[in-house]
């Protein structure tokens, strides 16, 4: 489980570098071991001192947010989070005495938990799709740039054929003492050893295309299924598709963008459209063609059809991701009023006006249609 540093800090996500300074400043001083004897506080200070070397450094509270406490310290080892952070300046502007005694000599033991996992990136891709395409589902082909396994030595690291001996360095443990000066004294850390990388062995000889790294870029042409009922903001995972990481592959993902439809506009599983229909079919009702994401429905106009009035198609809409169920399609008519009228339309619509002014005098006398 990792650590919240923000709420360790007391801090908001946003906060600015002044605020995490001077909140880190405050926690400090009251939990220094110098000052606190209470249970636990050498553990809080500790993690204070976690926290604002994290949230300090741009850089890797840019990692921390994007990953997450969890994913974070997975990924990242007490060495990687106290790298580059300069105990002495920090505290030696805090006020506190550099000279101080060995108090810190045992705390900071960073390696103890063993090696920094090798653990492979993840890629992040996009592809773009049409409406058709995510209302059947589709398969893409997509060209990524991704680190793979190197094939000469199948990740390993070692020239084919060479054997793995034990680090001289730290006598197959993996890690190594270091000292260094800090406002505490002398502060004993325990590292990855820098010869082996912490595995505590390595190969006779590095394989000769990878170097040892065991990885190599390569662009590759992937084939994606994407689903039907996808949608803009979807993300599909391909596991293991990521970049090659010793002891985890990362993951590939790929977020789908559905472009716009010049037929259809969409609401989730809904899909909208106009029917336009000519006036005639409008007073006299008849048949029409409704365009649909499956093609085309045929349906019935019944006379007096009013414009801006809905037909709905149940289950002509989009798919869902997952089932076999569909939303609905909703035409809204549209009656087109010819602009132009021959001469023949023309004293058609005149006899139809007489006859509407006829019936309205009826209404008028007598009170009925
Ligand atoms: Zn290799
Ligand atoms: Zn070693």
């Amino acid at each position: 489980m990792g650590e919240d540093y923000y709420k360790i800090l007391g801090v908001g996500k946003n906060a600015s570098q002044d605020e995490i300074k001077s909140a880190f400043r405050a926690l400090a001083l009251k939990y220094h071991p110098d000052r606190n004897k209470e249970k636990g506080a050498e553990e809080h200070f500790k993690s204070i001192n976690a926290a604002y070397a994290v949230l300090s450094d741009p850089e890797k509270r840019k990692q921390y947010d994007a990953y997450g406490p969890d994913a974070f310290s997975q990924r990242y080892s007490q060495e990687d989070i106290f790298r580059n952070f300069d105990f002495e300046s920090v505290f030696r502007n805090m006020g506190f005495d550099i000279g101080g005694d060995d108090i810190f000599s045992s705390m900071f033991g960073f390696g103890q938990q063993g090696r920094r996992a090798d653990i492979g990136n993840d890629i992040l891709a996009s592809v773009r799709i049409t409406i058709e395409e995510a209302a059947r589902g589709a398969t893409k082909r997509l060209r990524i740039s991704h680190i793979k396994a190197c094939d000469r030595c199948g990740g390993r690291g070692g020239e084919p054929g060479t054997k793995e001996i034990q680090c001289s360095r730290c006598g197959g443990s993996g890690h190594v003492q270091q000292t260094a000066r800090t406002p505490f004294g002398m502060i004993r850390t325990v590292g990855a050893c820098d010869r082996c990388g912490g595995r505590g062995r390595y190969f006779e000889r590095a394989c000769r295309k990878c170097n040892g790294s065991g990885a190599m870029r390569v662009n590759d042409e992937v084939e994606v299924a994407i689903p039907k009922g996808v949608d803009t903001g979807s993300r599909l995972r391909l596991q293991g598709m990521g970049d090659f990481g010793k002891d985890r592959v990362g993951d590939l993902y790929i977020d789908i963008e559905v472009q716009e439809s010049r037929l259809f506009r969409r609401e989730g599983d809904m899909l909208y459209n106009e029917l336009h229909i000519p006036l005639h079919i409008a007073l006299l009702g008849g048949e029409a063609m409704v365009q649909t994401i499956g093609g085309g429905r045929k349906v019935r106009i019944e006379p007096g059809v009013q414009n801006n009035s809905k037909i709905v198609l149940r289950g002509e809409g989009m798919p869902h991701m997952r089932g076999s169920s569909k939303g609905d399609h909703v035409a809204t008519v549209i009656v087109d009023i010819p602009k132009h009228l021959s001469d023949e339309q023309r004293r058609l619509v005149k006899k139809l006006a007489d006859l509407n002014a006829d019936d309205e005098d009826k209404v008028r006398k007598f009170g009925i249609f």
